[in-house]
């Protein structure tokens, strides 16, 4: 339950407007990846789909509800985002279950996700650490976990391995690949690594200047570039 929609999507900020109308499809459980040149709108459309930002005009549907006026708390999609902000005083534990908390959840409902979530993330021996005890792609997970356990019809990444090193980027990218196996979420992932998009991707959206330049598999970007710049960015034979 998380296909999500754009339907002649805009967005200007002042007069400059950044998304040309703009249509795509994210099917139900894909892995659909943004990627594209720094300035080149990535990041200004995952925050339309998220509500953190107002189209200009348009439509974005999450299944086939129109999302446009719901606010981001109640469009059950996950962002997650590049810097992990973690309680430091809060065991892992804590900090996991704390939007469920701030929901007033059923405690016991609470314990239940985040052992369910702790589990698909193997925190399970960790959940009585602090932050400060755990490593930087164990503080990843935490706040993946956070995410998990409200139970999102779509998770939204932006750029989450930017502040990571290169040996811990290529083990996080894994890391979010198997994830997505185990969940079968929706997920969004922006990246302007080719090489990310390249090997995470079910289907690779390149953008370039708020416009779509192709939709596809890694392999059909890579066979049959619509461009040079597709072909420049995929690194296809030319
Ligand atoms: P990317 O994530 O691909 O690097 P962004 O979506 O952050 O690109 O930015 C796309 C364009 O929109 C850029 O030209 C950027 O300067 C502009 N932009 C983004 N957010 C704002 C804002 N809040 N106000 C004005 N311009 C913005
Ligand atoms: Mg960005």
């Amino acid at each position: 339950m998380g296909r999500i929609t754009l339907d002649k999507v805009t967005k200007s900020f002042g007069a400059v407007e950044v998304i040309p109308p703009l249509d795509l499809t994210i099917e139900d459980g894909e892995f659909a990846v943004f990627v594209g040149p720094s300035g080149c709108g990535k990041s200004t459309l995952l925050r339309l789909i998220a509500g953190l930002e107002d189209v200009s005009s348009g439509q974005i549907r999450i299944d086939s509800q129109d999302a446009t006026a719901v606010p981001p708390a109640k469009r059950g999609l996950a962002m997650v985002f590049q810097s992990y902000a973690l309680y430091p005083h809060m065991s892992v534990r804590k900090n996991i279950a704390f939007p469920l908390k701030m929901a007033k959840m059923d405690p016991a409902e609470i314990t239940r996700r985040v052992e369910a979530a702790a589990s698909v993330l193997n925190l399970t021996d960790y959940l009585d650490r602090r932050p400060g005890q755990l490593s930087g792609g164990q503080r990843q997970r935490v706040a993946i976990g956070r995410s998990i356990v409200r139970e999102p019809a779509a998770f939204l990444f932006d750029e989450p391995l930017s502040n990571l090193d290169a040996a811990l980027r290529v083990g996080m990218r894994l890391e979010i690949s198997e994830l997505h196996k185990r969940l079968a979420t929706t997920m969004i992932y922006v990246t302007h690594d080719q090489v990310e998009a390249m090997t995470m991707a079910d289907k690779i959206v390149v953008l370039q200047a708020g416009v779509i330049e192709q939709v596809g598999s890694p392999l059909e970007l890579y066979r049959t570039p619509r461009n040079k710049f597709v072909a420049g960015f995929i690194g296809s034979p030319t």
